[in-house]
């Protein structure tokens, strides 16, 4: 991992001392445990801060169409599978443009949930949690223990299709397995089981704790319209108290939102502080676009998305 971080360093301080790049987005270790966070480098110097590690939750793509005012140069950007399916979703988007990004790719290691991690030491004060190969060392006030990364990763890593990066300009290590082995069908499974009235009294649930702080929006690079539907208030599309027809609106519209476009990162749930599993609501649209369409979202430059284009043999027959 370390020498990932080392080759992250060396490529990045590279391309800035040759202005290749104005700026290069990747991540830095944070001040708490398990929290490294985005970081723009626009110094040689200021890319010796850069990191590599089962922390770095964010999907850095975001932060391609949310720079700073007024920076407008080329970039390069760290990019483990799931971000470089997002870049290639905003290339198709029109939001950036290729030859603008500089992608230096990684293969993900599977990025830790560091709620799974805390829930193994309750009433504990982590104050430093390490890597070891396939473990994390895990330190608090009068205590130590080793845990399997394994056993603590995100939910979506689990069920990853695409660890590597789908466009590269610059690998930063070899290329591992494309996945993890896991079922990504099987996210959306339960709500499938579900009668239409179960469904929606599980989806209730699953939303009841939600505080409409939006940090799953925010970390989404899908969510980059100018105005929010939320937002918006002529005219109002959605109340903006925490009743429960304001919130299932809000979580249904994001979701439809995603349609065709989730690359399933799980910024969003990481993002959340309530703990809301944001993702069984898009996963599900995203089994249904892989099956009516044969469509998986960022896998591919030149495929167009199919809700921008009409098929005569597109399953919905009011179209025809
Ligand atoms: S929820 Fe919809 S309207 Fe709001 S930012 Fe995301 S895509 Fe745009
Ligand atoms: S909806 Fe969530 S999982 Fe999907 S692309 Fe956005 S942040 Fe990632
Ligand atoms: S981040 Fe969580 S609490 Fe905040 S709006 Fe999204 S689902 Fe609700």
């Amino acid at each position: 991992m370390e020498a990932v971080a080392e080759k992250i360093r060396e490529a990045a301080a590279k391309l800035l001392s040759e202005g290749k790049v104005d700026c290069v987005i990747g991540y830095a270790q944070g001040t708490v445990p398990m929290r490294d966070y985005p970081y723009f480098a626009y110094t040689p110097e200021e890319a010796q801060n850069l990191t590599w590690s089962p922390f770095c939750c964010n999907n850095l793509a975001n932060f391609l169409i949310r720079r700073p005012k007024g920076e407008i140069g080329k970039v390069a950007i760290v990019a483990q599978g799931c971000v470089s399916r997002s870049i290639v979703g905003l290339i198709k988007e029109n939001q950036i443009a290729r030859e603008d990004v500089y992608i230096l790719g990684v293969p993900s290691p599977g990025m830790v949930d560091r709620r799974k991690v805390a829930e193994r030491f309750p009433l504990k004060t982590i104050t430093e949690v390490t890597v070891d190969g396939e473990d994390l060392i895990v330190k608090g006030n009068g205590f130590e223990e080793r845990i399997s990364q394994k056993e603590v990763r995100r939910d979506n890593c689990y069920t990853c299709v695409q660890r590597n990066p789908v466009i590269v300009d610059e690998m930063m290590a070899e290329e591992g397995p494309s996945d993890w082995g896991g079922n990504i069908d099987a996210v959306a499974a339960p709500w499938e089981k579900l009668e239409p009235a179960q469904r929606w009294e599980a989806f209730i649930d699953e939303v009841d704790s939600c505080i409409r702080c939006y940090a799953c929006r925010d970390a989404c690079p899908l969510c980059y319209c100018h105005v929010c539907f939320v937002d918006e208030s002529m005219p109002q599309w959605c109340g903006k108290t925490q009743d429960e027809a304001d919130v299932a609106t809000f979580h249904i519209l994001r979701a439809f939102h995603c349609a065709g476009r989730c690359t399933d990162c799980g910024a969003c749930e990481s993002a959340c502080p309530q703990g809301i599993k944001v993702r069984r609501f898009t996963s599900k649209i995203e089994k249904d676009v892989r099956e009516l369409y044969g469509y998986s979202p960022g896998m591919d430059l030149e495929e167009t998305p199919p809700l921008s284009v009409y098929r005569p043999n597109d399953p919905q027959e009011f179209i025809k």
